[in-house]
């Protein structure tokens, strides 16, 4: 049996293709140095502006949401994200806060971030000082290949632009592969911008059709896959509905959106969704959907959430041609997934988010899932990140909980010694090269 120090070097020196992301591009976030200068990308998230250039940027997005749910004050924390205070000042408003959350996946991240880019145990208000300045001056061109190849260790990540209508033109295709968001095609509708980025006018429903067919015509080539977040806004239960009784349901949301009743709008978009499954089959695109826990905070149906894997089931029926990778592992609802991928054939999980939203979930499904489901149906990470800061924190922790699942399947004999080599690169990379490679952009 190797030593434990054995397997964590082997997991520290596996690199992890990073199968989902919401990065900026590289260049925004130089631009964002600048107060006020970049917000063509618009705000993230529940947040009305970016952060300044400093450690805020490690307490935005899920952090934020942790500090929120301990009790921390809106008003606090955008001072803290805010271009005003000093870092000390911004250190005490956030210390009790953070005291109270520190201990969740999402601070450990934050916490193994600050050690791995500015050799800092933790924050504290006499390091703030140093930190906030060397956050600012990390920021420069190269930056993202330092901090996702170099210190991550990751080949390459998979970006899920939040702020395109349907695709980014990335000015690095080969660090930062972009997926197709049909949210707007389908789910959450946008035809004034969907169709003012195909140039075409929109009045009936086969005019959409070919603006969802220009769009997988001009992106599909250079996109590694198509990603739809629907089960935020609703239920996963797509109906087959026929273009024949979609056409006059969508001439009249033309019209009059708010004329329509919850199930007319439904119909359209069970009708698009399916629309959008098929291009995606067509051009050999995998199809990522959220499934299970939400971010931000104060709004989950967990009702519904639960009939998440059901519906995915469904899905997976319908389309048998297309492969599905079902994102967070469905969690708090993650038993299901495992039996999915081991039903279906067209069924693949990722581990995307899951080690900072439950890393303890994640070494007890994925620990599970490799003694069930083949082993080639799982991925097993996506730091799920607007800021490339957090992401080296993310992947630690990922290792971490992958080191402790071969280590208690070794020690319980689940797993011989001479698998755990190539059982780890086939699930931290491998399985995205199965999945991925045909899609990807030569690498120059
Ligand atoms: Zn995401």
């Amino acid at each position: 049996m190797p030593l434990t120090e054995d397997l964590h070097a082997l997991i520290q020196h596996t690199p992890f293709v990073d199968t989902h992301e919401h990065l900026l591009e590289e260049s925004a976030r130089i631009a964002l140095l600048e107060r006020d200068s970049a917000p063509a990308y618009g705000s993230p998230g529940a947040f009305p502006a970016w952060p300044a250039p400093d450690f805020g940027w490690l307490f935005s997005q899920y952090a934020a949401t942790d500090l929120l749910i301990a009790g921390m004050p809106r008003a606090d924390l955008l001072k803290v994200h805010g271009w005003e205070l000093s870092p000390k000042e911004k250190y005490r408003l956030l210390a009790p806060w953070y005291a109270r959350a520190r201990h969740t996946g999402v601070m450990q991240a934050a916490q193994t971030s600050l050690q791995l880019l500015f050799g800092a145990e933790d924050l504290r208000e006499d390091n703030a000082e140093r930190i906030a300045d060397q956050f600012r001056t990390r920021i420069h061109p190269g930056y993202y290949r330092v901090l996702l190849n170099d210190i991550a260790n990751l080949e390459y990540t998979q970006v899920n632009c939040l702020h395109s209508p349907v695709f980014r033109e990335t000015e690095q295709p080969e660090l930062l592969a972009q997926d197709i968001s049909f949210v707007k095609l389908a789910t959450e509708l946008d035809v004034p911008a969907v169709s003012k980025l195909a140039n075409r006018d929109v009045g009936s429903l086969k005019d959409w059709h070919e603006v969802i067919d220009w769009c997988f015509a001009e992106f599909g080539p250079r996109a590694i896959a198509v990603k739809n977040q629907s089960a935020y806004v609703r239920a996963l239960d797509y109906a087959r509905v026929t273009a024949e009784e979609a056409a006059p349901l969508f001439a009249r949301y033309l019209r009059k959106p708010e004329v329509l009743s919850p199930a007319e709008h439904k119909a359209i978009q069970d009708h698009l969704f399916h629309y959008c499954i098929e291009k995606a089959t067509e051009y050999g695109l995998p199809v990522k959907l959220h499934t299970g826990y939400y971010a931000d905070e104060n709004k989950m149906p967990l009702h519904r959430l639960r009939r998440n894997a059901g519906d995915v089931a469904e899905l997976l029926l319908a389309h048998p041609k297309t492969t599905f990778v079902i994102m967070h592992i469905d969690w708090p609802y993650d038993a299901e997934t495992t039996a999915l991928a081991k039903h279906f054939n067209n069924a693949y999980v990722d581990m995307c988010w899951i080690w900072v939203v439950n890393p303890l979930a994640g070494v007890r499904w994925l620990k599970e899932f490799l003694v069930t489901a083949p082993s080639n149906k799982v991925l097993t990470f996506g730091g799920d990140y607007l800021a490339v800061e957090s992401v080296p924190g993310h992947a630690a922790l990922a290792r971490k909980g992958i080191a402790q699942v071969f280590g208690e399947l070794l020690r319980d004999g689940w797993l011989h010694e001479h698998e755990v080599e190539s059982l780890a690169a086939r699930i931290m990379h491998g399985n995205a090269h199965e999945l991925f490679d045909e899609r990807r952009v030569a690498r120059g």
